[in-house]
């Protein structure tokens, strides 16, 4: 079976009123592990690939590997998708890849680092649509900044700073503008396991301060406009929890005051909109504590299977958590898969021609 275009997955998710989770990987063991948690749980996922995963893989690796995944899993609603593609030139070589679904994040210039102009976000954006609906290819879009950095994409925005937050104001016109299937917000989120600069007097992270009134807003504005249950993302939505931090930190590592966003919030979002959550620091810190435990308990030990085969087992079972918490366990076979061209003539059928 052919991946599904991610439209089609956030499109059911809104009917059903659930979110799906969409888990960044790099390599064989975390493609491995997300789709075991999908299969068990039966469940629709995400499988979303940065800038840095492409770099990191050598692009040819990880098509190859994703496309194990569709004919490992043929049953399981599966999208890949691109998570913050800088430029229209990097959305195109992940469509070639065979990518069903891509981020165009033009809130900050090709660099990945300066913030951009909301004008020069709108027409990237849109570019980067036109290009992808002809091939019935999902896009993504953000508005607003999002804080933090990660695999070098970033503006470095506080935790705190909330002059980059979305502006409920410009939602409409850049969804109209933009053409994009979702909308990527900035509510306080950010990326990486330090989500907080909030402390309480003794010291102890408390978890972020978010403008998660916003999501209601904006779904409204949205909905009055003509766009009913639009599907809203959330990205940074790691939610660090501390048994896992705690077996980093025992086996030697040293992350002080990681803190996430809590499981309640993403759930408050989901209730008002949200369809597409982006976790990626979860699994990272899931990985690491596997094997710096068998490092730690077993010196002896130097065949990387020893210690990948319980990463992966760890990552598999904070993926399943995500998926229930979400509420897309056991949605997959709600409704049968769409191929890209039916996705095209669905939803895109005056999509430009030639551009490509
Ligand atoms: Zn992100």
């Amino acid at each position: 079976m052919p991946l599904v275009p991610m439209r089609q997955i956030l499109e059911e998710a809104a009917k059903g009123g659930y979110g799906v989770g969409a888990f960044n990987v790099n390599n064989m063991e975390q493609i491995q592990s997300i789709m075991q948690a999908a299969d068990a749980c039966n469940s629709p996922v995400i499988i979303q690939a940065s800038r840095g995963a492409l770099k990191y893989s050598d692009l040819i690796f990880l098509e190859k590997l994703m496309e194990a995944a569709a004919i490992k899993y043929p049953h399981i609603k599966t999208a890949m998708h691109l998570d913050h593609g800088n430029s229209v030139a990097t959305v195109k070589t992940a469509i070639e890849l065979g990518f069903t679904s891509v981020m165009i994040d033009a809130s900050l210039l090709e660099d990945g680092k300066t913030v951009a102009s909301y004008e020069y976000n709108v027409e990237t954006s849109r570019a980067a649509a036109d290009l992808a609906h002809q091939t019935g290819v999902t896009v993504e879009a953000e508005l607003g900044a999002l804080g933090g950095i990660e695999d070098g994409h970033g503006a470095g925005i506080a935790a705190d700073d909330t002059t980059h937050l979305t502006d409920p104001e410009q939602a409409v016109d850049f969804v109209q503008r933009t053409q994009c299937d979702c909308l990527a917000l900035a509510i306080g989120t950010s990326h990486g396991a330090y989500k907080t600069l909030r402390y309480d007097k003794d010291g102890n992270p408390l978890p972020p301060k978010l403008a998660l009134d916003r999501i209601e807003v904006i779904a409204k504005k949205l909905a009055d406009a003509g766009y009913p249950a639009f599907p809203l993302v959330m990205h940074g939505s790691s939610s660090v929890p501390k048994d896992l931090v705690d077996i980093v930190n025992r086996y030697g590592g040293k992350m002080p005051n990681a803190m996430g966003i809590p499981l309640q919030d993403i759930q408050f979002g989901i209730a008002r909109g949200v369809r597409k959550i982006n976790v990626d620091t979860d699994g990272r810190i899931a990985i690491t504590g596997a094997i710096r435990k068998v490092f730690a308990e077993h010196p002896e030990k130097f065949d990387p299977r020893d210690y990948l085969k319980p990463a992966r087992e760890a990552h598999q079972k904070v993926v399943e958590e995500r998926m229930r918490a979400f509420g897309s366990a056991g949605r997959n076979d709600d409704y049968k898969p769409m191929t890209l061209a039916e996705a095209k003539a669905k939803w895109y059928a005056g999509a430009p021609a030639g551009v490509k």
